[in-house]
């Protein structure tokens, strides 16, 4: 058997429907949708504007709304860095919940460090969930500008009540910044329901290609004003300049429609396997442990410590199952994921967590596979004593 791979939170395979969707656009219809002067372009003027609206509806956006980046961490970059060019006189900090990607949160490091800006970090409980008192508090003690605060944690699943987060948010007069790369595509989403301001999301984490995100902007008075990171020929309403990636723009569209339509089978389909994942892990190996919100948690992921046992020896143990001991955009840091410090484990669990994050073609047999290699490795490593050596 190839390689099991359980990492769809990091990045998934691109789905052959969206593959034969973009295929023609980087030849027969290989046009600049910002051409006006010839047939070439009009086509993929026309093949951009649909796929805006698919990529809207996905989200409950209008397609005016939708601006096309080269993937969530550009959007959230713009959202970040974007506004603080508009802030207002004494709106002077950014608060994100400690369980953000780093996506959200290095580019707020980076403007503390330009100075001018405090970021403050609101704490969340041990299920991942954030204490919307400490976010109240937060709010009244400093005006605050933006809240970023994501739909669903990529590391551990937690789904955060927006739709609450964004009336608390709104009553201080600040604007409500949602990643929603990891909710997308798996979890209905509403960003007018929800209440959302700012929000950004990726094609590769919903069977797209890399290299392409949308970044929404609601458009609603007061008026949300943005300052593009790139600017350009004048391409999407000025916020982003350079010519559009138009075969990536066409499959995400393609992977929004696809996603959106098989949403409800999917979420009873891979909830179930991941339910089967765990409960039997859980059932069959002492001393291990769920992290994340049980109930509200997105259908997909399921991050299990196992107390004693290196992660990263338990995955080099099950050499042909790939998963991940933490996001792979944080992969570059040594220490133990953010995430699960936030939640309040201890280095040494930390060390001993592993995320599976399932998707459109995990199997039955896979999930058989994976279970029983799990087990097995862990009974192994704790019977040769392997334990992590403490840093
Ligand atoms: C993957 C991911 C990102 C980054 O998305 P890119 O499109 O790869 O830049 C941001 N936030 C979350 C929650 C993610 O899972």
């Amino acid at each position: 058997m190839s390689t099991i791979y359980l990492d769809y939170n990091a990045t998934t395979p691109v789905d052959s429907r969206v593959l034969a969707a973009m295929t023609p656009f980087f030849s027969d219809r290989y046009g600049n949708p910002s051409s006006r002067d010839h047939a070439h372009g009009w086509a993929a003027a026309e093949a951009l504007e649909q796929s805006r609206e698919a990529v809207a509806e996905c989200a409950g956006a209008k397609p005016h709304e939708i601006v096309f980046t080269s993937g969530a961490t550009e959007a959230l970059n713009v959202c970040i860095k974007g506004l603080v060019g508009h802030q207002r006189a004494g709106r002077a900090r950014i608060i994100v919940s400690a369980t953000e990607h780093r996506a959200v949160l290095a580019p707020c490091e980076q403007l503390a460090r330009a100075g001018g800006l405090d970021s403050h970090i609101v704490p969340v409980d041990r299920l991942g969930n954030i204490d919307l008192n400490q976010l109240k508090a937060a709010l009244s003690s400093t005006k605050a500008m933006l809240v970023a605060i994501m739909a669903a944690n990529n590391d551990l699943g937690t789904i955060y009540p927006v739709n609450d987060i964004s009336q608390i948010v709104h009553a201080a007069g600040a604007l409500l910044l949602c990643d929603m790369t990891q909710s997308v595509g798996k979890i209905p989403m509403d960003v007018h329901a929800a209440g959302i301001d700012v929000a950004a999301f990726s094609a590769h984490k919903i069977y797209g290609p890399k290299g392409v995100g949308a970044l929404f902007v609601r458009d609603a008075e007061p008026r949300i004003k943005l300052e593009p990171l790139i600017a350009g020929g004048g391409q999407e309403r000025g916020l982003r300049g350079g010519t559009l990636n138009l075969p990536g723009i066409v499959a995400f569209a393609e992977a929004c429609r696809i996603a959106r339509e098989e949403l409800h089978r999917e979420t009873e389909r891979v909830s179930r396997l991941r339910n089967r994942l765990e409960q039997t892990i859980l059932a069959e190996v002492r001393d291990t442990w769920v992290n994340g919100d049980p109930v509200r948690r997105i259908p997909n992921t399921s991050n299990i410590g196992f107390k004693g046992v290196d992660a990263r020896t338990l995955i080099r143990d099950m050499h042909d199952i790939a998963v991940s001991t933490q996001a792979a955009c944080s992969s570059g840091s040594t220490g133990p994921s953010h995430v699960l410090k936030a939640i309040g484990l201890t280095d040494d669990e930390a060390y001993s967590c592993i995320r599976f994050s399932l998707g459109r073609f995990t199997t039955d047999e896979e999930i058989d596979y994976t279970i029983n290699k799990v087990i097995a490795s862990v009974h192994k490593l704790r019977r040769m004593k392997i334990h992590r050596v403490s840093v």
